[in-house]
């Protein structure tokens, strides 16, 4: 590494990345490119000799940028965003510059020290209960992924029961979430060796808005009690992928807590909204529960990747995940005197995350977060304002934060065609390259999804995006 080298590529390379993004409305928002498309375009193997930086970066312009779905475009809708900024692209440029692995304290103190300071400033922002910071038992952490998060919580709460129970009653553990539960659920059941049967999605409809009902809960769990089976987990979701649906915290909290088992709160999405005062109300309940997270990287300014996780009990993950070969033996691990990330986490290795969180704190300070999360929404507001004016479509759940749910309805004696009618309608306006939605099945019903989030997006993107939606339902009414 040669600092002279690095100072004038990276210039280079920043100068390439700053064009992209002036230009970013210019590229098609989904990527029109065909499977295998790239084996075309690039040679068989590695290259002998070395290549210079300007053609690699004419590559990256001819053929990899053709094939890039741009999430940060403004015309992005789709899934939930996955936000870049200022902060977040210097605070991962200095985590790569630095590039330590901080698995342990001593391998890097300062990457340790300043993810728990900053996942407790965080706490504090969204006024998680003191129990969850780390000057208490708990404390957060920050892992790869909502579904890691998801994953390890689950390993510390089928340990904790079994080491209650006994091994030999794993087959015996049921795990409960809604069925507007991410699959994510399912993914950590399975690993965490749950029968799949004992991994229950309880159902929902629009009674609830998409909410898990307590009573559903509460019944589903003494019926396993009286044929033999342990509850031992509840996953709860503020903000569901599908349509973000908020589940009751206050009564499943009650309810797992009178049954002595582990409740999960999943806010991968709209837990950044509860910085504001007014959304905060989301995660009433949260003293309930025994771990909440949130993807700092969804919707809060901080570059992929990076989702904060907060426990009540930190022993019971490190019981579960802890071990202490003698190569990594030192002092202050020993002494009890620190915290070992590795510990706390599947993989060994980590990366210098904090840095980028720390980054988005400072350089946007909470009453900028709040702006910009208050923006979203009102945007969102406004798509859904304008739906609402235009009798052909139709709003199908409630919107609470910055998803908008809809659909296009089709003419009355072509009712039954209503999904592929709307599945359609997906695919005419995603072609088009001007704007990207996504779409989820809500009681049996094909439904769009428009989901603002993208740092860039204004109101024109999202009128420009609904004219393209209302052109695109006129050319397939017609053909209807
Ligand atoms: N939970 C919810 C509510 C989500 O919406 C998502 C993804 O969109 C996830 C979990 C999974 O997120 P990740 O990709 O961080 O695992």
């Amino acid at each position: 590494m040669d600092a002279e080298q690095l100072r004038e590529n990276a210039h280079k390379m920043v100068d390439f990345i700053a064009d992209y993004y002036k230009n970013i409305e210019s590229f098609p928002v989904l990527s029109q490119v065909q499977p295998g498309y790239l084996q075309e375009l690039l040679p068989g193997s590695a290259p002998n000799k070395p290549e210079s930086l300007q053609d690699v970066l004419d590559d990256v312009q001819t053929k990899i940028l053709p094939g890039v779905t741009h999430w940060q475009s403004p015309d992005y809708f789709a899934y939930f965003p996955s936000n870049s900024s200022i902060a977040g692209f210097l605070g991962e440029m200095l985590s790569a510059g630095i590039n330590m692995v901080g698995f342990s304290w001593i391998t890097s103190p300062a990457a340790t020290e300043l993810e728990i300071i900053i996942l407790d400033w965080l706490a504090k922002l969204l006024k998680l209960p003191d129990n969850f910071l780390s000057t208490g038992q708990g404390g957060g952490v920050i892992q790869g992924t909502a579904s890691e998060a998801l994953l390890v919580v689950i390993l510390a709460a089928r340990d904790k029961v079994l080491r209650r129970v006994g091994n030999d009653a794993i087959g015996k553990l049921v795990a409960y979430a809604s069925d507007q539960t991410h699959s994510s659920m399912q993914k950590a059941c399975k690993i965490a060796g749950i029968h799949p049967e004992n991994c229950k999605l309880l159902k929902t409809d629009k009674s609830t808005e998409y909410a898990l009902s307590p009573e559903l809960l509460s019944e589903a769990i003494s019926h396993d009690i009286a044929i033999g089976l342990i509850p031992f987990f509840l996953c709860g979701t503020v903000g569901t992928t599908s349509s973000t649906a908020v589940d009751p915290l206050v009564a499943l909290g009650r309810i797992t807590k009178s049954n002595g088992m582990w409740f999960h709160v999943d806010a991968a999405y709209a837990g950044s909204a509860c910085i504001c005062p007014e959304y905060r109300h989301y995660i009433d309940g949260i003293e309930e529960a025994d771990s909440f997270n949130m993807n700092a990287h969804k919707w809060f300014l901080t570059n992929f990747d990076c989702s904060a996780l907060w426990v009540k009990d930190r022993n019971a993950l490190i019981q579960s995940l802890s071990t202490n070969p003698e190569f990594l033996k030192n002092k202050a691990s020993e002494a009890n005197m620190v915290v070992d990330y590795k510990d706390w986490q599947i993989p060994l290795g980590r990366r210098f995350r904090s840095l980028k969180l720390w980054m988005v704190l400072r350089l946007y300070g909470l009453e900028n977060l709040q702006s910009y999360i208050r923006n979203h929404i009102e945007l969102a507001k406004h798509f859904e304002e304008l739906i609402s004016q235009e009798p052909r479509f139709q709003v199908v759940a409630p919107r609470k934060f910055s998803l908008v749910c809809f659909c296009l309805l089709p003419p009355h004696d072509k009712e039954d065609c209503a999904n592929k009618l709307n599945d359609d309608l997906l695919h005419a306006a995603n072609s088009t390259g001007k704007l990207f939605i996504s779409h989820t099945v809500l009681s049996g019903k094909y439904t769009l999804r428009f989901a603002v989030g993208a740092p860039l997006t204004e109101k024109r993107h999202v009128n420009e995006a609904w004219k393209v939606l209302q052109d695109k339902a006129t050319a397939l009414l017609q053909t209807f």
